[in-house]
């Protein structure tokens, strides 16, 4: 038995524009850090140079490994197929983007080193990120931490150490759609955060426009709550129960006062469109449930690797 082994999992997704840089600060902190390290870069199917970058690198730098998916298949998954092929003793999860200061690590593992085995980094500032994604992302961490029953740390990324332990728990989940942090939450241990100001990106533009944050949102509530199935059940009592009242108002009217037998078409357009509109919102509700049990059901694996380089050891992807 060697010294303690840590391992990074990155996940880069078109960015050549910040590779230099961040070779560079990774390189300066595993020099600090008593341990060996292994770098994985998890390739999501990158169209630019990244790709020749990290394969080259792997292929001449023993410290370094590329695993490169065959297309894009998104930042969750790419994140836990580094999970996958990590062989540490704890595992240090990054953006590519110097967002995440690689220079915090050091404090990650001071914790672990505590006996903590999730130390995830929080974020107590957000440099340089537009109005609207600070704002929205405060407001859904929010509301997903009083929608769920598991307790969510607020303000968390993916940007944390996971002991060895934890990262076996995580690796027994098989589920399809993955929420990374949530599922982190929900495995226990003892978790603890160490704070940090999140820096502006160092290069490139972000990898998530409003379509795959949106995508993300949903699958962390529908993964983690079942509070919009509840809601839709309420929503639906109650206005059963004024239509019951209403229907009463209706039928004695028509049986106690005669006159005006024949208005009311514009009640009853405004009712039925009323009611119709509710029942497609509790059916994409419950389409949205379904949805995730059919995507769960077709089990595929989770993604496809292109290539892998820099790997002395066998990686056995259907488990995850
Ligand atoms: N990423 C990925 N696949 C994707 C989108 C993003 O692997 O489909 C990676 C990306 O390269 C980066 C990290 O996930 O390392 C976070 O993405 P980004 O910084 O663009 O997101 P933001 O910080 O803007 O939310
Ligand atoms: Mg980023």
């Amino acid at each position: 038995m060697g010294k303690t082994a840590f391992s990074f999992v990155i996940p880069v997704y078109n960015e050549e524009a910040v590779l230099p840089l961040l070779l560079h600060r990774l390189a300066r902190v595993t020099e600090k850090i008593d341990g060996r390290c292994e770098i994985i870069f998890v390739d999501d199917g990158s169209r630019d140079s990244s790709a020749i970058v990290l394969a080259e690198l792997a292929r001449t730098n023993p410290q370094y490994r590329y695993i490169r998916f065959a297309r894009n298949f998104g930042h969750q998954i790419a994140v836990s197929a580094g999970l996958r092929a990590a062989t540490g003793d704890a595992v240090i999860i990054l953006d590519a983007d110097l967002q995440d200061p690689p220079e915090v690590a050091l404090d990650l593992i001071a914790k672990w080193r505590e006996g903590y085995e999730v130390v995830y980094a929080q974020r107590t500032k957000r440099a340089g990120e537009p109005f609207l994604k600070k704002a929205t992302a405060h407001v859904f961490y929010r509301a997903l931490s009083r929608l769920s029953t598991i307790e969510l740390p607020r303000d968390v990324g993916d940007f944390r150490l996971v002991d060895r332990a934890a990262v076996d728990a995580f690796l027994a989940m098989p589920e399809y759609n993955r929420y990374v942090r949530g599922m982190f939450a929900w495995i226990g241990f003892r978790q603890t955060s160490v704070p940090y100001e999140r820096d502006p990106r160092a290069a490139g533009s972000t990898k998530y426009p409003l379509r795959k944050m949106l995508s993300l949102a949903a699958n962390a509530i529908v993964s983690f709550s079942d509070a919009p199935l509840k809601a839709a059940i309420y929503v639906g009592a109650m206005i059963s129960a004024a239509a019951l009242a209403f229907g009463a108002y209706v039928v004695l009217r028509a049986l106690f006062w005669t006159e005006g037998l024949v208005d009311g078409w514009a009640s009853t357009v405004a009712i039925v469109s009323l009611l119709s509109g509710v029942n497609m919102l509790m059916t994409g509700i419950v389409g949205l449930y379904v949805g995730r049990i059919h995507s769960e059901v077709k089990n595929r694996p989770l993604y496809i690797v292109e290539r892998r380089v820099g790997f002395d050891h066998a990686i056995n992807e259907h488990s995850v």
